[in-house]
């Protein structure tokens, strides 16, 4: 039988072993975080009532990066959990597909650069994957909708009383809000509760949004699974025009191990996947596995989110309903050629984090006092600006000069804000007048221009296409000159859209199960 090796076991890396797993294979996953419990319980209790943070991870002083530009939030730290099920055992779970149009923009808008692939190749894949995360939700209330071939595998999330009331506020006055899709489960499904609305979807105690710990613990019962935590892996190998082997460092004092592969899949988020085939090289690829044409970092996009907060005479009660309320996929795809970015619209199910009273250092004398200091939250509601952006030359993965406890480059992340995010702002700013306006707010917030975040989403360093001189990877992740040498994860995506990427990461990663089985373990 061939051998399988599979870095990172991530929401991608845990989808591609899963499939190859069923139909009979065996696999080998490298992760080099430690085991994280499942349903996250123990964590739920630490994070949630006693805000106490110990489960941050890493190897020995191996996590870590460089970063310059103007980023502010942490690259490490806010954007990235480094742990058995990577970053989706923290994220919220919203489960939006890409548009037809997404895959066309420049054809469309004359900016980025068409997808290799379309819309049509993905449709199947987006249904399989809506099935394993197990997404509740419905299109017949969202006009701007993906066409789908069958339902969502389980009912919508429905707009909540309040929600209700301003989504017909704002229909009122042309702007559609509609439901959110999620990976959390309106119902009991495969062998997950139904929601029990804890309203803390970063940290569920129950399991009902999906984290890959669900279908890694089943890959696992069938005994086809070996997987090795702490395992840094540091190198990939080649011979000739094929994978051979991976190195991997089982800890600080330890010596390094070679595994060889017949096929090797690297799915450790966009920053490290980027870092691992920089660190690579060898005869034949002197600037890094896949960087033959100097792709490799280049036409990196993070989604740029944008907060905003509204005030309302009237309270509100909001926090009642997980974070995701009602969403706007309005402005998603604007018409006509692009100076700036669509946007998704969220209107959260939370008061904005600045109107949290600040408890540093201060002391409170009863209950009732940090009620009393907390009730003006009842009148602010959040809104979310999810912003697409484009790729440029301020915008880039390399190494960098520091060094990790084994002795190889950290990542450099250089990541600074172009004029198309600027006027995207803009538009997100006009945007916020008219919604407030529509809904009667006393008063609304956006944060400055400066305060962006990427919620995790680190895009297309390894951007799949037709070859070396344009991107990394082709459409089914395999490096571009390497046979048997795959990536999966948001670094192979061309274009960052205004939507969540794990939807259509998981899509991709099934697409990529099937190919590697059929053209390449058969
Ligand atoms: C707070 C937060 C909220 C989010 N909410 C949403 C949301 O609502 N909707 C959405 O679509 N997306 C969301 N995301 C993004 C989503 O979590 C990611 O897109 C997704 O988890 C990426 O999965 P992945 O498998 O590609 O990579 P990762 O989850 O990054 O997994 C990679 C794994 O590889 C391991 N690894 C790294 N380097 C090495 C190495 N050298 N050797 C071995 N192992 C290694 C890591 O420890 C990790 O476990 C959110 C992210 C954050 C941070």
């Amino acid at each position: 039988m061939k051998k399988v090796a599979i870095v990172g076991s991530g929401i991608a890396g845990v989808t591609i072993a899963h499939t190859l797993i069923e139909s009979g294979h065996a696999v080998e996953m490298f992760e080099i975080g430690d085991d994280y419990p499942f349903p996250h319980r123990s964590q739920f209790e630490e994070q949630v009532l006693f805000d106490d943070d110990r489960h941050q991870d890493r190897l020995d002083g191996a996590r870590g990066l460089v970063q310059t530009g103007d980023y502010r939030p942490s690259l490490d730290r806010q954007d990235r959990a480094m742990r058995v099920g990577g970053s989706a055992t923290i994220w919220w779970g919203f489960a939006p597909r890409f548009l037809p149009s997404t895959f066309r923009p420049k054809t469309l808008h004359g900016y980025g650069d068409d997808w290799p692939i379309g819309y049509e190749d993905l449709e199947p894949y987006y249904a399989r994957a809506e099935a394993r995360l197990g997404v509740s939700g419905t299109a017949a209330d969202n006009p701007f909708a993906a066409p789908r071939a069958g339902p969502y595998p389980l009912p919508p999330f429905e707009l909540g009383y309040t929600d209700r009331i301003l989504a017909e506020k704002l229909k009122a006055r042309g702007l559609v809000f509609h439901t959110t899709p999620q990976a959390r489960t309106r119902l009991a499904y495969d062998g997950r509760p139904a929601c029990d609305n804890y309203g803390t979807c970063w940290c569920c105690p129950t399991g009902a949004i999906y984290s890959p710990a669900h279908h890694l613990a089943r890959a696992l019962a069938t005994g086809r699974l070996t997987l090795h935590t702490r395992a840094a892996v540091t190198r990939i190998l080649t011979e000739g025009d094929r994978v051979r082997a991976l190195v991997y460092h089982p800890g600080r004092g330890k010596a390094e191990v070679e595994h060889a592969a017949d096929v090797i899949i690297v799915a450790i988020g966009g920053i490290e996947s980027t870092r691992l085939l920089l660190l690579s090289r060898g005869p034949g690829h002197p600037d890094g596995i896949g960087n033959a044409g100097g792709r490799a970092g280049r036409n990196l996009t993070f989604h740029a989110v944008r907060r905003a907060s509204l005030h309302f005479r009237d309270p509100l009660f909001p926090g009642r309903f997980t974070p995701p309320g009602m969403r706007s996929d309005q402005f998603v795809d604007p018409p006509g050629a692009r100076k700036s970015g669509g946007m998704s619209v969220e209107f959260n199910d939370q008061t904005a984090e600045r109107h949290r009273p600040d408890f540093a250092g201060r002391t409170w004398k009863s209950g009732a006092e940090v009620v009393e200091a907390m009730r003006h939250r009842l009148r602010c509601r959040e809104m979310t600006f999810h912003c697409e952006s484009d790729a440029t030359d301020e915008k880039y993965i390399a190494l960098s000069t520091e060094r990790d406890p084994f002795g190889d480059p950290f990542a450099r992340v250089h990541y600074v804000q172009s004029d198309f995010d600027f006027e995207t702002y803009e538009v997100a700013r006009a945007l916020l007048a008219r919604n407030a306006e529509a809904v009667g707010a006393d008063a609304a917030e956006l944060d400055d221009r400066g305060a962006y975040w990427s919620a995790g989403h680190h895009m297309g360093a390894c951007r799949m296409g037709r070859g070396p001189d344009d991107s990394v990877v082709d459409s089914f992740g395999e490096v571009h000159g390497v046979k048997n040498l795959f990536l999966a994860g948001a670094a192979t995506f061309v274009t960052a859209t205004p939507f969540q990427p794990t939807l259509t990461i998981t899509a991709l990663a099934l697409r990529a199960a099937d190919y590697v089985r059929d053209q390449r373990l058969s």
